[in-house]
């Protein structure tokens, strides 16, 4: 059975991934420092599952991801563990340069002294491009990163590239739009709106609403991960986006009127209440997506549409998720600390 390491498995999109490569045969360590945004729900059901193993481990414990290198073997990395949330990155960048550029740079070294070859997935976001204003960002467009957050992703990006010219390193970056679905923490957009509608509370968003993201499923996205992983050439990037854009207003509308659809309460409070903006907010992020659907012939399975109404449905239908982390986390997290 081929083994594959997954970091940052505990969280949102690495939950999901875990799930998809166990599903695919892969068996999976999974390996995560178990950071605020890591829920144990996301991974209850796979607590007897005989082809997975857990570990709690800090990418920066360089001595203990070589024993983990050397015990299994593995033919391949997914590297997701990264602190994702743009706003904690203003309020303390700090955990943001540790993580996912100190992070990145452990695991590389790690890599180097166990085996070379081993293919590394380098999971990057759409945001180290910065403002895309007009047309789509393609995998050739500078990076020009606005947050401590995309700028450290941007920088682990760059230590990745530096690794592949310089050491031969066998990797390969993906560069993915916004992923909504099961499992996200609820301080992110999607599942606090969602969150709040259930709730009768205000659904807050920034500015007058205007700002512009490309949305995945995060089922999508796995697939798209892994066929970068089977078939990616080393040292490219590819970008990972739906190729449809939406402003933030009109996505709070489409949930308010999916809950509506589905016959559920919406109390009188459930109205879009804009905040003051984040310092930095990027305007627009659009991927151009044509290397992924040519070179790789990957399809988009799941439109936003049925995509939200799935995720409505899964949030409904587990409750526990949001009791399983703090409420203190996220009920008021929209917006800056200091
Ligand atoms: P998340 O915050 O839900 O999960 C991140 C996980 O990484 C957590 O479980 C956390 O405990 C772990 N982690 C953080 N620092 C670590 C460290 N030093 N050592 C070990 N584990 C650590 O985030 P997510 O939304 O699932 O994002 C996963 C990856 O995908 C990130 O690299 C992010 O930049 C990238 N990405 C996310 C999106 C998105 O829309 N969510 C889009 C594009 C790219």
């Amino acid at each position: 059975m081929k083994k594959i390491i997954v970091t940052g498995g505990a969280g949102f999109i690495g939950s999901n991934l875990v799930k998809y490569l166990l599903k695919k045969k892969y068996y999976v360590i999974n390996i995560d420092k178990l950071s605020y945004s890591a829920n144990p729900y996301n991974l209850k059901e796979l607590k007897k599952n005989k082809n997975y193993v857990f570990f709690k481990v800090d990418l920066n414990n360089k001595k203990k991801i070589i024993e983990i290198l050397k015990k299994y073997k593995p033919e391949g990395i997914f590297n997701l563990a990264a602190e994702t949330h743009v706003d904690r990155s203003i309020d303390e960048p700090k955990n943001f340069i540790n993580s996912n550029i100190l992070g990145t740079f452990n695991l590389l070294e790690a890599v180097i002294k166990y085996n070379k070859k081993i293919k590394i997935v380098h999971i990057s976001t759409d945001e180290v491009y910065g403002d895309v204003l007009k047309g789509r960002s393609s995998e050739n467009y500078p990076y020009n990163p606005s947050s401590p957050y995309s700028s450290s992703k941007a920088s682990s990006d760059h230590l990745i590239k530096a690794y592949i010219r310089t050491y031969k390193i066998n990797a390969v970056i993906s560069n993915c739009c916004n992923n909504y679905g099961p499992n996200q923490f609820p301080e992110k957009l999607i599942p606090k709106l969602i969150f709040n509608i259930l709730n009768n509370k205000p659904l807050p968003i920034y500015a007058k609403g205007k700002n512009s993201r490309e949305w995945m499923h995060v089922h999508d996205h796995c697939e798209a991960l892994l066929l970068i992983y089977l078939k990616g050439k080393k040292g490219e990037s590819y970008n990972v986006g739906s190729g449809k854009n939406l402003i933030n207003k009109d996505i709070a509308k489409k949930l308010i009127s999916i809950a509506k659809g589905k016959h559920l309460k919406v109390g009188k409070k459930v109205k879009i209440k804009f905040v003051k903006d984040r310092p930095g907010h990027d305007f627009r992020y659009a991927l151009d997506n044509k290397k992924m659907l040519n070179k790789l012939k990957w399809r988009i399975k799941i439109n936003l549409n049925d995509g939200l109404s799935q995720t409505f449905d899964w949030y409904l239908n587990n409750k526990n998720f949001f009791n399983s982390v703090s409420k203190k986390l996220y009920i008021n997290r929209l917006g800056l600390n200091k």
